[in-house]
């Protein structure tokens, strides 16, 4: 308003009520109890009351979050006694409580006047959502950048990260989710829930590419916003979400060079629209994350090269050499003493160098599989196979080295079990897992194999249970990782290569399979298989 027109000139400004109606600002009035006398059009769309509920009601019970009430109410009681109070004619900034439950930052100015019966002290004031918002911003760059910065390990840093935002912009849930490199899937690497938010069935840990927000924001490596998520009725994590009272959500990507590797999504408790500063702020902080992962990912990569070196280096001298070592002195014991030797023992010299041949052939095997593994070239040549067939050709293999050790074999399946598969490969893998149990199981011991069909014959679950050493629990994520071998072998000294089943699994994996291990009770291990019967076999890249 210019100096030319000052208010009630008499002239331009007849009706300050009209005024007050269309004023963008939320005006309220309350007289020195605190009871609401005045409630324009501004301060329902505000805080979400109508004028008929508002007026006479008290205003801490209506917009005051409970904490400030009694703080509240204290100081309007000095300004109706009269004390001098520093917040008349001053900017405040306060927390207001909406008829949706939420809180929101307002600003607002509080003014005096004398009224028939006491004071009455008049508000202007603006939800600042936006404001605060931005003024936030600047604050979380500097927390992630500071977070990641010093964070050891790639679970702090999404730990910091989702903390930064859920804590410095008041986000109900904030969650950072990461692509599983062996599995097709996004793990939930860290979330952060406001204190007292009850997540129930929203708080899932795995994610399926292209479910939920996370896994389509991961597939289409774009940003993308649910303004209603009530109204999103065809995701089940977003019917989930609004049952917990989260109203939006935001999820951006998380890349690494032109590649998407997961998502970062905070939920918010109102509907709102999408708004660009904010999409930018997730994606800057996305960013962010991205190159650290990157950064770290490469420093594992070069620490994984290292072990790898010595881990190879130790497994030459040991599987490589030993054997090596029989055979060449056996052989020039053969030599040396060919002509004064008994046939049995000659029979037993040539035995010995076969045995140790057969050892060195397995490894080199084993290393060719695995070099093939590693450049995408292990091939699966699949046609009509019977695993059943399978079983009982890995069991008469081992048969002289199980009566040896007086381990009792059981074989628990039907007749037939027909599959389309590569059975010199499937054969590898019964080979492989019997091997292991006959190794790992003292004298004495029982190994049982089964083999079933699901009931629509879709499916074969295959298991190799014995009853030895057994595999600690603190071994088992590891097992699977080349040339891995897990403490109780290690403890007892038995020879391996830790290569064996890193075979397996990429064998099981490519004929649309999973191989895992069960849990057990008691001593003993039991691996589990589950193979496809018709499979979509990959075809050899
Ligand atoms: P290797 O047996 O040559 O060491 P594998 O890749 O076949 O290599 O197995 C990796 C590790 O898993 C073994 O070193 C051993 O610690 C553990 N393991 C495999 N099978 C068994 C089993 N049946 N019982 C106990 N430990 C096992």
């Amino acid at each position: 308003m210019s100096d030319s027109t000052p208010v009630g000139c008499g002239c331009e400004i007849q009706q300050p009520q009209a005024v007050l109606a269309v004023a963008p600002d939320a005006y309220i009035a309350v007289d020195a109890t605190g009871r609401i006398v005045a409630w324009n059009p501004a301060a329902q769309t505000t805080f979400g009351h109508d004028h008929a509920h508002a007026c006479g009601r008290d205003l801490a019970d209506l917009i005051i979050p409970d904490r400030y009430r009694a703080a509240h109410r204290a100081g309007l009681a000095r300004l109706g006694a009269g004390e001098p109070a520093r917040v008349l004619g001053q900017r405040l900034h306060l927390q207001a409580l909406h008829a949706d439950g939420h809180e929101f930052p307002i600003e607002l100015t509080l003014t005096a006047t004398e009224g028939s019966t006491g004071p009455v002290f008049h508000a202007f004031g603006h939800d600042v959502t936006t404001t605060w918002r931005i003024s936030r911003f600047a604050e979380v760059e500097a927390t992630v950048s500071r977070g990641l910065a010093e964070a050891a390990s790639s679970h702090t840093a999404a730990t910091r990260v989702v903390d930064a935002l859920g804590v410095t912009m008041s986000w109900p849930v904030t969650e950072l989710w990461l692509a599983d490199d062996d599995r097709d899937v996004l793990l939930c690497s860290a979330r952060h829930a406001a204190p007292g938010r009850r997540l129930g069935r929203f708080a899932l840990d795995e994610l399926e590419p292209g479910v939920g927000l996370a896994g389509r924001v991961y597939q289409q490596g774009r940003p993308l916003w649910i303004p209603d998520l009530a109204a999103d009725t065809a995701s089940l994590r977003s019917r989930a979400a609004a049952r917990i009272g989260l109203h939006v959500a935001v999820g951006v990507p998380i890349n690494t060079g032109a590649r998407s590797i997961g998502a970062l999504c905070v939920y918010g408790d109102r509907i709102e629209d999408p708004e660009d500063s904010l999409t930018t702020l997730l994606v800057g902080v996305a960013a962010q994350v991205g190159q650290y992962l990157e950064r770290r990912r490469a420093e594992e990569l070069t620490i994984e090269l290292a072990r790898t070196k010595d881990e190879f280096l130790a497994l030459v001298t040991h599987e490589l050499r030993n054997p090596l070592a029989v055979i060449t002195s056996t052989a020039s014991l053969l030599e040396e003493e060919l002509d004064g030797l008994l046939d049995a023992d000659q029979r037993q010299y040539v035995h010995t160098i076969l045995r140790g041949a057969g050892r060195l052939s397995v490894l080199v095997d084993d290393l060719l599989d695995l070099a093939r593994l590693e450049s995408g070239h292990l091939a699966i040549d699949p046609a009509p196979s019977d695993l059943v067939a399978i079983v009982e050709h890995a069991v008469a293999a081992i048969a002289a080295q199980s009566a040896e050790k007086a381990l009792t074999v059981t074989i628990d399946t039907p007749a037939r079990l027909d599959l389309y598969a590569d059975s010199s490969r499937l054969q590898q893998v019964a080979d492989n897992l019997l091997s292991n149990a006959v190794k790992y199981t003292p004298a004495g011991g029982a190994i049982t194999i089964t083999a079933a069909a699901d009931p629509d014959e879709a499916w074969i679950t295959w298991t190799f249970t014995d009853t030895g050493i057994g595999i600690p629990p603190a071994d088992r994520p590891h097992l699977f990782r080349r040339f891995y071998r897990a403490s109780t072998a290690l403890d007892r000294r038995i020879p391996g290569t830790g290569l064996g089943l890193v075979i397996t699994r990429a064998i099981i994996e490519r004929h649309g399979g999973t191989i895992g291990l069960a849990n057990h009770n008691g001593p003993g291990t039991t691996f589990h298989i589950r193979v496809p019967t018709k499979p979509d076999v990959a075809s050899n890249p």
